[in-house]
């Protein structure tokens, strides 16, 4: 709902009884807003609304879908969206609210749009401190929510640091002063027998290990992501994606974006239209679903027509570049 910019800043206002009011309002409407946590300040949408986790990636100018962490109101919500282990519950306790951040197996039921976990089958999930769990508790669902700046720049930890960054971009600017803690949440793996860090961050890992009683293994960056075969994504197809397809082949399904035709369309095995109005934030909302849609048709490969590389263009064609290349490769 903030596109094209209006290039008037969003309101700042401050962190009482009005303001999280304000601010669940908006995020059920699917709106943005930019919420204090005490790591640092987060850009909030509703994490079961993909058009508003869409619009995330698109205020941020992301250039591809990195999953994002979902913000609970309390163990409870969290419990719907990811599988807790003993463990799990050992540390969500311990640290719980604060800024650690557990990455679980996606619950079966959870109503997380893909767009949160980028189609992995898992979820990271954290319960903040102070008025974000207000605002996600008035609300009665997850927030999705990275730092709030552009792509590519610090993450902010003052309410002005968000307004110079995004405040054309969002809804509102909830202000609770500097934040407390000003550094990212650690974001730790749960495996079998195994702990394992993502990211180091706000929770000190030596604090991490003397309540779950083992080590915590260290991992690159995103090592969770990228190792091929350590998460299996429901949505990545198991067909040949063939891209800026400018027909459809025997055999083929279509992923098609925009009004247009193309020529073989008639004989595709299934089609999806990521947007037939050529919306890139409802594309991006419907790509890890109709991938998966198509893929069920059990086609020789996905033909996808041409999607225009400007805003989220650049993360939907990441995407599906990632989807195209040959499996050994990713
Ligand atoms: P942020 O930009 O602070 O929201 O960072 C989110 C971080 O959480 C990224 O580094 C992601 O790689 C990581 N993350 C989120 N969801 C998952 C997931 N399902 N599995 C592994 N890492 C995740
Ligand atoms: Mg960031």
């Amino acid at each position: 709902m903030n596109w094209p910019p209006t290039s008037v800043s969003a309101p700042i206002v401050p962190a009482d009884a009005d303001g999280i009011a304000s601010a669940a309002r908006l995020l059920a409407r699917g709106g943005l807003v930019a919420l204090p946590t005490e790591t640092v300040y987060g850009l909030a949408a509703d994490a079961t609304n993909g058009e508003a986790v869409a619009a995330i990636f698109e205020a941020k100018g992301r250039p591809r879908f990195n999953p994002l962490i979902c913000h609970v109101d309390g163990r409870a919500m969290a419990r719907t969206i990811g599988l807790f282990t003993p463990l799990a519950e050992r540390l969500a306790e311990a640290f719980w609210p604060g800024p650690l951040t557990l990455v679980l197996p996606l619950a079966a039921e959870a109503r997380i749009h893909p767009l949160v976990t980028a189609g992995l089958d898992t979820v990271a999930v954290r319960m903040p401190a102070g008025i974000a769990r207000d605002v996600i508790a008035a609300l009665g669902r997850p927030l999705a929510a990275p730092s709030a700046n552009r792509s590519g720049r610090i993450s902010p930890t003052t309410a002005r640091a968000v307004a110079e960054s995004l405040g054309e971009r969002v809804d509102l600017i909830v202000d609770a002063g500097p934040a407390r803690v000003g550094l990212e949440s650690t974001i730790v793996r749960i495996g079998d027998d195994a702990l394992i860090c993502l990211r180091p961050g706000g929770v000190p890992l030596a604090e991490i290990e003397a309540v779950a009683g083992m080590p915590v293994e260290r991992a690159a960056a995103d090592a969770g992501i990228a190792a091929p075969g350590m998460l299996r994504s429901h949505y990545a197809p198991d067909m040949p994606v063939r891209l800026n397809a400018a027909d459809v082949r025997a055999g083929e399904a279509l992923l098609a974006f925009g009004p247009g035709a193309i020529d073989g369309a008639d004989r595709a095995v299934a089609v999806a239209n990521l947007s037939p109005a050529g919306d890139p934030a409802e594309a991006a909302a419907n790509l890890f679903a109709m991938m998966a849609e198509l893929n069920a048709a059990r086609p020789s490969a996905i033909a996808v027509m041409p999607i225009p590389s400007d805003g989220l263009g650049e993360a939907i064609n990441d995407r599906l570049a990632r989807a195209a290349a040959p499996r050994n490769a990713s």
